[in-house]
């Protein structure tokens, strides 16, 4: 495995990061596969290189509702044999390198670089949980809808990104009509343009301007745990 983008893997000392890569294989990501179900076990994990997974949590009613999204700076697919919590599915097209998630529990207790890589990033995932349900209870939905565009862009390859604004509304949990509302207030300031299947961000300043203060607090809870910002692009270095 020449190039490895996936910052957690990055993170691991050469000799232990090529003893895990070994035991994987690559995934190509399609938009709308499904990695996970909710409710079944979690039987293999997926580290992203790249492309974006939405996590969202099906409801009784037959509403999903975002719970995360994951790219490279992270996986999908924690906790061994437990019972996965929300489903998983592609949103933006890419590979992962997937291990038997039973595998990996082994190998975490055998090397502690990569115990700790996790116990870092699990960390982080439930301070993004407890800022999620601070910014659901306290922001309104067009900072909620920056904060959201921001976040899938520091995942993504590029300013474009490909989304049905059906898809956005389910996952920020708004009607459609004023998701579109919104959408067309960001166009309006010239922050975005919309186009066929998506937006194209313009002016990430001024939508970082927009965004709740969550945005920058997840964003920087990754390097306070001592892994690299979400948005950091490109392969780890070789050592
Ligand atoms: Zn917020």
């Amino acid at each position: 495995m020449a190039e490895i983008r996936n910052h957690l893997l990055c993170e691991l000392p050469l000799a232990v990061r090529a003893i895990v890569t070994a035991e994987m294989t690559e995934l190509t990501l399609r938009p709308g596969d499904v990695l996970q179900r909710q409710g079944d076990p979690v039987l293999r994990s997926i580290f992203i290189e790249t492309g974006v997974v939405a996590q969202f949590r099906l409801l009784d009613d037959g509403a999903r509702v975002e719970a995360s999204l994951v790219g490279r700076e992270g996986l999908v697919g924690i906790g061994a044999g437990a019972t996965a919590f929300t489903e998983a599915q592609v949103q933006a097209g890419g590979s992962g390198l997937a291990i038997d998630a039973d595998r990996l529990r082994l190998l975490a207790a055998r090397y502690p670089p990569l115990a700790d890589v996790l116990t870092r990033y699990g960390a982080y995932l439930v301070d993004e949980a407890r800022m999620n349900a601070v910014c659901n209870a306290a922001h309104a939905m067009e900072q909620r809808l920056a904060k959201w565009l921001l976040r899938f862009h520091d995942r993504s390859e590029g300013p474009s990104l490909v989304f049905t604004q059906e898809f956005a509304s389910e996952m920020l949990g708004v009607q459609r009509t004023s998701l579109t509302a919104a959408i067309g207030r960001l166009a309006d300031q010239g922050l975005l343009v919309t186009g066929r299947g998506g937006v194209r961000l313009q002016n990430l300043a001024g939508l970082r301007a927009v965004a709740c203060e969550c945005y920058r607090n997840v964003e920087e809870r990754l390097p306070e745990m001592g892994l690299p910002e979400a948005a950091e692009r490109g392969a780890c270095p070789a050592a």
